[in-house]
């Protein structure tokens, strides 16, 4: 059974955790350079990529999760766990820090206030059986993808988000892969259905 540590300084930690067993995953929660020294695979969780950002500072973490990542460390990051793996973040505080694990661009809070949170339906490249319900909570999106990025969702545009107009949510890229690393603009921990952390597992199983 393959170990997989969640970063566990901020946010949505605990759902991640069940997620990861769920998919036959041993989850353990990751805080300390030693508790990341035996994962196999790690979650960036939801949260705040700005407070995020810095507790990694604080908690002297930065380095050693760029360091693992550098190395290959398979990775999935969620909605500010992806703004955390992006190598450019637009709209983020000059302070804030990212890991630069995948060549992309990504806008925080890009859907917008009017549409802070929805839900939708989106296929996902790779995962079987069916679209797959994703949640946006103040989500990012992928504005640029790099040499050896592959993307594996958008969201589908006009039929499904009732709107075109500035802010809409009109086919923007929301689930990206790259090597080891996954990331999604959405929350799949939040929803039953463990088939993006089954996906995630079978990376880190790979
Ligand atoms: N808007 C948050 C950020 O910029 C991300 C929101 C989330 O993770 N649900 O970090």
């Amino acid at each position: 059974m393959p170990r997989i540590g969640v970063l566990a300084l901020q946010g949505d930690v605990v759902d991640h955790m069940r997620a990861l067993e769920a998919a036959g995953a041993e989850a353990v929660p990751v805080r300390r350079a030693a508790e990341l020294d035996a994962v196999e695979g790690l979650v960036i969780p939801g949260g705040e990529s700005t407070t995020m950002s810095k507790l990694l500072d604080i908690f002297d973490m930065f380095e050693p999760v760029r360091k693992r990542l550098d190395a290959g460390l398979p990775v999935f990051g969620s909605c500010a766990g992806m703004i955390m793996l992006a190598d450019e973040v637009l709209d983020g505080r000059p302070d804030q820090r990212s890991f630069g694990a995948i060549p992309m661009t990504v806008r925080r809070n890009a859907f917008g206030r009017q549409v802070d949170s929805f839900e939708t339906e989106i296929a996902i490249a790779g995962v079987d059986g069916g679209p797959f319900r994703a949640v946006f909570i103040r989500a990012p999106w992928v504005e640029r993808v790099g040499d050896g990025v592959e993307v594996l969702a958008t969201v589908a545009g006009a039929a499904d988000s009732g709107d075109e107009g500035p802010g809409s949510p009109g086919g923007r890229i929301v689930a990206v892969r790259a090597g080891a690393c996954l990331a999604t603009s959405f929350h799949p921990e939040v929803t039953p259905d463990a088939r993006v952390h089954q996906y995630f597992v079978d990376m880190v199983r790979g």
